[in-house]
């Protein structure tokens, strides 16, 4: 008739609340219901998304009007 069972169980700390979260970016810590994106292993806030997105794909900028790289419409 014990219930002591469910006392025990925060103590392994599995997935426990009070793991706080931050921002990879930003170092902004994240609370309980903030939204935030899970990018390649990292956590990003919202704020941080934009800037994270224009340093991840930096190598695809392109600029209109120069010759691209893509070896396509040069017959
Ligand atoms: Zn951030």
């Amino acid at each position: 008739m014990s219930t002591g069972f469910f006392k025990n169980r925060s103590q392994n700390g599995a997935a426990g609340p009070g793991r706080e979260l931050r921002c990879w970016l930003c170092q902004g810590e994240l609370y309980p219901g903030d939204p935030y994106f899970a990018l390649d292993g990292r956590v990003v806030c919202e704020d941080c998304l934009e800037r994270y997105a224009r340093r991840r794909f930096a190598h695809r900028l392109r600029r209109v009007g120069r010759d691209e790289e893509d070896g396509r419409g040069t017959l």
